[in-house]
Order: structure tokens, then sequence, then C-alpha cells
């Protein structure tokens, strides 16, 4: 079986969370949606995780 989510692709303009639909618009919004393929890492949240590793290191 294959999963068909998909997510709003503006989500991170006018959402504070992924929105998720079956459907090929945005139920919040409007916005077109893309395939939520889940994806091994996103640049931004590489760089997220980069981030607040130095944010710790620094701290201690
Ligand atoms: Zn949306």
């Amino acid at each position: 079986m294959k999963a068909d989510i998909r997510v709003c692709s503006a989500w991170r303009d006018r959402h504070d969370r992924p929105v998720y639909t079956l459907g090929e618009v945005c139920p919040e919004c409007g916005a077109a949606t893309e395939n939520a393929v889940p994806a091994p890492f996103s640049p931004e949240d590489h760089y997220g995780e980069y981030r607040r590793a130095l944010k710790r290191r620094r701290r201690q």
C-alpha cells in the first residue's frame, strides 16, 4: 500500500507546523500541496541542528 500523504507547500510561511492532507490544496490556506516524501534530511533542519549544537556547546 502506497501512502499518498501531501503537505502544504507554503506551511513554513503560513503555519507553525506542516499541514498534512490527502488533497491537492491545503485545507487551511488553499496553497498547493506537495508530496510529503520523508526526506532523509533537509538542509534547513540540518542547520537547525547545527545551531542548536553550537548553542548547547557555548552554554557549557
Ligand atoms: Zn497551508
